[in-house]
């Protein structure tokens, strides 16, 4: 099957350029300038050995979308994640989205094995785009300090840590330590939830108990300077132990202070945030149990924290931004936090709207370039995480994980159209410009003009290799 995307213009991390792209089976084998210029025969030529022909004339070409930071099905707070790797994945694709890497849990007490067989189990067959694993550590011991080895091995090289969630996911300073020194030498990297988690819920119980129950008090107790704190704190372990880190979902002035301060000494640290972040605020946490939608952590901010994260995006010391998504019900899931801020599944679902909010509030709004753009949802993330060029890139060789955008088509976002597995949206009545026309998954064809036309299934493990970019950029 050989099909050509004609008239558009690719968007690169790199640059911007008329040209059209050829894709073989489930690879792209050439990228070139536009056949109808090369004159009659050479076009006929080419012509004559293509199946289907995608008109792309006045929109752009760009690799799909890469999200690093999802959780499909994860148990949290006594329920799950409502969005399967088939729900989750379909609704990724429609929002122009090809690629997801997921994060797999070990509990407590078991094994990395039995986490990552479970969540294999959970997305074979299910996923409809393609997808990774990091690993979630829950308890740092010889055992697991040694499968760590074995996963890195088979395609799994991260690991996420927190310093947040006592009793849950919580790791103490010489457990994060002995993680990181073990990614020294296998080649792995330490993702990191960066909140002081300890004195958070010090300050969420004396929040509670002065009689703040809603979700306000969520994001009241969570201070930001404990995010910075702990941000710091994790990038000078690394430090002490010559490896890399990443920081998930930053979403405080003070951490970005400590991951630019690290970077202008030179050191491999680098961090993501999310589109909550950036366009969502405190205010939205407010408006009584309303606000339970808005729970996540670390919590939204105040707007001027957003306006630094934009900074930090356009001067690379943001380098992804991923979704964190992870979408509960309001009724039913989110409500298990009534007369309690606590006790609140914490996520949000946005898998579906990153690409569409970052190209209108970032490119529209002239706060970065489209190849930024490209670059910060596609092009990074796939260096950063053992993907790139096969992801990420509109090159000769790579996946056909392709997305036809159309830059100027509006579009109002809402729970009614979209989807995702989930009761409500956290952008409801949103008006964006920017929609993916046709996204194609290794060369399938996946949706079209809003529908749904690709196969069930069609995602596949992606065996990711060891982070060397972030080891040497
Ligand atoms: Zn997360």
């Amino acid at each position: 099957m050989r099909t050509l995307i004609k008239g558009g213009t690719v968007v690169t991390a790199d640059g911007s350029f008329a040209a059209d792209v050829l894709v073989d089976d489930e690879t792209i084998a050439a990228v070139s300038r536009p056949l109808d210029e090369l004159g009659g025969a050479l076009a006929a030529m080419a012509g004559s050995f293509i199946d289907q022909t995608i008109d792309a004339t006045g929109r752009y070409v760009i690799p799909g979308g890469i999200d690093v930071h999802t959780h499909m099905e994860l148990p949290f707070g006594g329920t799950f994640a409502k969005d399967t790797f088939e729900t989750g994945t379909r609704a990724a694709a429609f929002g122009g989205t090809t690629c997801i890497v997921d994060f797999a849990v070990q509990s407590r007490g078991k094994s990395l094995r039995e986490g990552l067989d479970a969540w294999h189990a959970k997305a074979e067959g299910n996923a409809v785009v393609d997808y990774g694993f990091h690993m979630i550590m829950s308890d740092v011991n010889d055992d697991t300090l040694a499968e760590m080895d074995q996963l890195v091995a088979e395609g799994v090289p991260d690991f996420k840590l927190f310093t947040a969630y006592p009793g849950v996911f919580f790791s103490d300073d010489g457990a994060i330590f002995r993680a990181m020194k073990r990614t020294a030498t296998n080649g792995g990297l330490i993702m990191m939830h960066a909140e002081n988690g300890l004195a958070i819920d010090v300050i969420a119980a004396e929040t509670f108990e002065s009689g703040i129950t809603d979700p306000i008090g969520h994001g009241l107790a969570r201070y930001s300077v404990l995010e910075g704190e702990a941000t710091n704190r994790v990038i000078r372990l690394a430090q002490a132990a010559d490896v890399p880190v990443y920081i998930v979902h930053l979403s405080a002035r003070e951490a970005l202070e400590a991951v630019r301060q690290a970077r202008d000494e030179g050191l491999p640290a680098f961090a993501e945030t999310c589109p909550q972040y950036l366009f969502l605020t405190l205010d939205d946490l407010g408006n009584g149990f309303e606000g339970a939608k808005y729970i996540c952590s670390p919590p939204l901010r105040t707007a001027d924290h957003a306006d630094e994260l934009w900074r930090g995006l356009v001067k690379d010391d943001l380098a992804v931004v991923s979704t964190d998504h992870c979408p509960f019900d309001f009724d039913g899931q989110k409500d298990l936090g009534v007369g309690d801020f606590r006790k609140v599944p914490n996520g949000l679902p946005g898998i579906e709207d990153r690409m569409d909010l970052l190209h209108d509030g970032g490119v529209v709004a002239g706060r970065i370039s489209r190849e930024r753009w490209v670059e910060i949802t596609s092009t990074a993330p796939a260096k950063l995480f053992g993907m790139y060029p096969r992801k990420g890139a509109i090159t000769v060789g790579a996946d056909a994980d392709i997305v036809i955008y159309d830059s100027n088509r509006r579009r109002t976002i809402s729970a009614s159209t979209h989807h995702m597995n989930v009761d409500y949206s956290c952008y409801e009545g949103r008006e964006v410009q920017g929609a993916s026309d046709v996204v194609m998954s290794r060369g399938t064809v996946v949706v079209r003009n809003g529908e749904w036309v690709g196969p069930s299934g069609h995602g596949r493990f992606v065996k990711r290799a060891t982070a060397d970019f972030a080891r040497s950029a």
